[in-house]
């Protein structure tokens, strides 16, 4: 998912809007914002789709007035059940003491079903099925004082991956969870200051980047400025390695690297982990490009447009139905015939989750006259579900959880296939002596199996580490 958030501009919604389509790529199933106003008070839209289509309209904005907006783009992720319901779309705001709270988040609360029991229990009740809303709940519960105060509170029972951007009827809030899985960034508007998941979600209104929060740190924005608070006991940041793979947009700076040049430098490490005689190094475009472009800059070998994007198909992981998703690949790439046809073609994709994609990707071009196909994928398998905010299926699904890297290969009917390991994509976003194995730098639970947090939840439903 996708978050974002402004304070102190005039006719925040529109800021949020803008940010908001800058993030699409982190959840395009729905988006929501929440502002506030004076004489408005809180006022809410939620719409299915994509933001340019739906918060676009000048009569739906107005009904969103004032200096302090947030929002959210989803996508549903491990535990959700089947499709989204409008009511699980954020931000949830909840009407409590002091005037309540409106919370949008990304990531995924690994003790969400535990809560939820303990608070149906002792009364609370549920708008939604999503694990984000025991948050406003603990918070509405708290003894504390000021809204803040009450988030912190809610905060040290949740358990798991969390961005989140908060409001208050005057306060602009951001956190981000203690390992600092996913990302969230401060930037500066003019007088006003804004979060948001990405840096790329700053660039499209003109905003500067001042810095990311820090992982484990909660921001509390007003007009007087910034207040920092440190609300849990310190760990060791491990933030998502995958971000730098796919998750996060290219021209976005994570950590303080480009995420493009990372990926870049993900295909050099590829070409020298796993070098093969071709014509052709071919991206799966969009995710696989960048790291086309590095193998072909290490290898030596021409890079080409051996696949056709259709610009205006979404992201095909993220249609929520497993049919929808096999057409997806056909609707949304195709091969580019006259390029392919005799040339012995190194295909470079940034990962492997079910296999559908390769697999009709590698249909297509053999289908298209292609001497050798090989795939070069820029992460390692991915053999373990993600608990905390990327939507991989059950285990079963994942090709890597069952299969031999000879195996996978054989499966995809494929000349060679090679994926990047561990220690080269540690190297690749900046670690020279790659993973260190006593104290991980990133989270990569998917390739590894190591859950820097137990996922109490799915370990309840009979998952075995
Ligand atoms: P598969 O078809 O093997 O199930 O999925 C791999 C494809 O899904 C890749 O092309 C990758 O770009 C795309 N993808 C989209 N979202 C995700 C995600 O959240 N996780 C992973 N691993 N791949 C994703
Ligand atoms: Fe990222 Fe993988 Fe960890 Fe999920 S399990 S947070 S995708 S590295
Ligand atoms: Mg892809």
């Amino acid at each position: 998912c996708g978050v974002f958030g402004v304070i102190g501009v005039a006719d925040a919604a529109n800021f949020v809007a803008l940010g908001l389509h800058a993030l699409q790529h982190r959840g395009q199933e729905a988006g929501g914002i929440v502002s506030h106003d004076a004489q408005a008070g809180f006022q809410s839209a939620r719409r299915f789709g994509y933001v340019r289509d739906t918060f676009t309209s000048a009569s739906l904005m107005e009904t969103l007035p004032g200096p302090l907006a947030i929002g959210h783009v989803r996508y549903s992720t491990a535990g959700s059940k089947g499709q989204t319901a409008i009511r699980d779309v954020q931000p949830f705001f909840g009407e409590f003491a002091m005037g309540g709270a409106a919370i949008a988040h990304n990531g995924n609360i690994t003790n969400a079903d535990a809560l939820r029991r303990e608070l149906i229990e002792r009364g609370s009740i549920f708008q939604s099925s999503s694990d984000s809303e025991c948050i406003i709940h603990l918070m509405a519960r708290s003894l504390q004082r000021t809204i803040p105060e009450r988030m912190e509170d809610a905060l040290r029972r949740v358990e798991g991956a969390f961005s989140i951007v908060a409001m208050t009827r005057t306060k602009l809030i951001g956190v981000r969870d203690p390992l600092g899985v996913r990302p969230l960034v401060l930037g500066q508007l003019g007088d006003g200051h804004v979060l948001a998941s990405e840096t790329c979600a700053l660039d499209i209104i003109g905003a500067g980047f001042i810095r990311e929060i820090e992982p484990g740190e909660m921001v509390v924005i007003n007009a007087d400025g910034i207040e920092s608070h440190r609300p849990f006991r310190p760990k060791r940041p491990r933030f998502c390695i995958f971000e730098h793979v796919y998750f996060s947009r290219p021209d976005s700076i994570l950590g303080g690297r480009s995420v493009y040049e990372t990926r870049e430098a993900i295909g050099r490490e590829l070409a020298k982990e796993a070098p093969v005689e071709a014509e052709l190094v071919c991206p799966v475009p969009d995710s696989g490009t960048p790291a086309a472009i590095g193998y072909s800059l290490q290898s030596g070998i021409p890079y080409a447009m051996g696949i056709i994007r259709n610009q205006y198909m979404g992201r095909t992981f993220i249609e929520p139905t497993e049919q929808i998703r096999n057409m997806g690949v056909r609707l949304k790439l195709n091969v580019n015939r006259a390029l392919i046809r005799g040339k012995r073609v190194i295909l470079v994709d940034d990962s492997v989750v079910r296999g559908t994609t390769s697999q009709k990707i590698k249909e297509m071009i053999l289908d298209a006259g292609a001497a050798e196909v090989h795939f070069r994928i820029a992460s390692p398998p991915t053999a373990w579900p993600c608990f905390y905010g990327v939507d991989t299926p059950n285990r079963d699904k994942l090709l890597a959880a069952t299969m031999s890297e000879e195996e996978m290969r054989a499966h995809l009917g494929v000349d060679s296939l090679r994926f990047i390991s561990l220690d080269g994509l540690y190297r690749a976003v900046g670690e020279a002596t790659g993973r260190n194995a006593d104290h991980p730098q990133y989270c990569d639970a998917c390739f590894s199996g190591e859950y820097p947090v137990e996922p109490a939840d799915m370990i309840e439903k009979g998952f075995r580490l």
